[in-house]
């Protein structure tokens, strides 16, 4: 049976891939920050939690991270732990960076002096790209990242290459785009429009507010991208791959197509910063621009070649924009209904 220890189990991605380990046969280890909220909501929501062995662990403890390896042994490491929100590491860049940066550093020299054997999978970010001097992005991209977080992310990358080339360790770094799901945390765009136009659907009188909605972004759906992940340490050799669907679309596209499932009669009025979106059932406003949510440097546009991965790992992704819609939002209402 093989041993995985995923960092970040809680998370999203973490969810997902330890669904998709334990169906595989795996015995699984994850790693969690202590908190007094709960924290195994998804777990739980994918029926995995009680398979799993956890251990108590932060990226900034060096001796922590050691102990955890020494006693889960495993013979892969997913490291997915991350602050992983853009906004958050302009609020907090340093501690952004040690966990993000430096996190990833503590695990690779813990592998090369624990067990040399110990595949490694690194998770790096499109938004390491920012912004873009290329496109579509491939692996040979110059990064050009434009926040804490795509900074930190970079380090990471390009450490986990440092000790791929150094140690002849199997590590690897898959480059991903955005992914989302019914377990994307409620902070990022995705997430935040579904589940707000379902509670406007089923009656709430909130206002959805919303920053820079010509942003464009490469989504896929989270369920495909791990087992990318699944399948990078599964080679005979560690490389870094993108991991992308190769199609972009807007925040605002975003929004229409939420608001069409739903089955919304409405309207976009207003330019720029009065730009909003009105309920034509009632004449009620349900979306509305923002400056909070605007950033202090944005990444305007990215859009990925993942053409490496389909021939090498023969990855390809299986859910266009409007499934993933359709997961989400219906996610959503079950979640009004049945969890008011
Ligand atoms: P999430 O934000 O959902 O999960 C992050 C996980 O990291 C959580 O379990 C969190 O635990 C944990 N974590 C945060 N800080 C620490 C710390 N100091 N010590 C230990 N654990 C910590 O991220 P996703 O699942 O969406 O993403 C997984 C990884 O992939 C992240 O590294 C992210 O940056 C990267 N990525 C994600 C993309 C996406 O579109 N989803 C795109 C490209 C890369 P806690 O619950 O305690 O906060
Ligand atoms: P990111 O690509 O990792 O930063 O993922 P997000 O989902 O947080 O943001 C994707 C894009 O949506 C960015 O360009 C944001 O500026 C844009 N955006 C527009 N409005 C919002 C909002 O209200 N919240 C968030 N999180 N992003 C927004």
């Amino acid at each position: 049976m093989k041993r995985a220890l995923i960092t970040g189990i809680t998370g999203q991605d973490g969810a997902y891939l330890a669904k998709l380990l334990i169906d595989k046969g795996y015995k699984v280890f994850g790693t969690v920050r202590r908190s007094t909220s709960e924290k195994f909501i998804n777990l739980k929501y994918l029926n995995v939690y009680d398979k799993i062995k956890f251990y108590d662990f932060d990226l900034l403890e060096l001796s922590n991270i050691q102990n955890v390896i020494k006693l889960s042994k495993p013979d892969e490491i997913y490291h997915l732990a991350a602050q992983s929100f853009v906004p958050t590491s302009f609020q907090v860049p340093i501690v952004t960076t040690d966990i993000n940066a430096l996190g990833t550093l503590r695990i690779l020299d813990s592998i090369n002096s624990i067990n040399k054997k110990i595949k490694f999978y690194q998770a790096s970010t499109s938004e390491m790209f920012g912004k873009v001097v290329q496109t579509p992005q491939t692996e040979k991209t110059p990064f050009y990242p434009r926040s804490p977080y795509g900074v930190s992310k970079a380090f990471s990358h390009w450490i986990t290459i440092n000790y791929r080339e150094s140690y002849n360790l199997h590590a690897s770094s898959g480059i991903l785009f955005n992914h989302e799901s019914p377990l994307r945390g409620s902070e990022f765009v995705t997430k935040k429009i579904t589940s707000a136009l379902a509670r406007i659907k089923f009656g709430s009188n909130e206002i959805l507010r919303v920053g820079n909605i010509n942003a464009k972004r490469d989504w896929g759906y989270a369920g495909d991208y791990v087992h990318a992940m699944w399948l990078m340490l599964q080679q005979r050799k560690p490389d870094d791959y993108v991991i992308a669907t190769g199609k972009t679309h807007s925040v605002r596209q975003f929004i229409d197509l939420t608001l069409k499932y739903l089955k919304f009669d409405y309207k976009w009025t207003g330019i720029g910063m009065n730009e909003k979106v009105i309920n034509k059932a009632n004449n009620k406003t349900i979306i509305k621009i923002d400056k909070e949510f605007f950033r202090p440097a944005e990444v305007d546009l990215l859009i990925g070649n993942s053409s490496k991965a389909k021939r090498q790992i023969k990855w390809k992704p299986k859910t266009n924009l409007k499934n993933l819609v359709k997961l989400m939002v219906d996610y959503d209402i079950n979640q009004i209904q049945n969890f008011p």
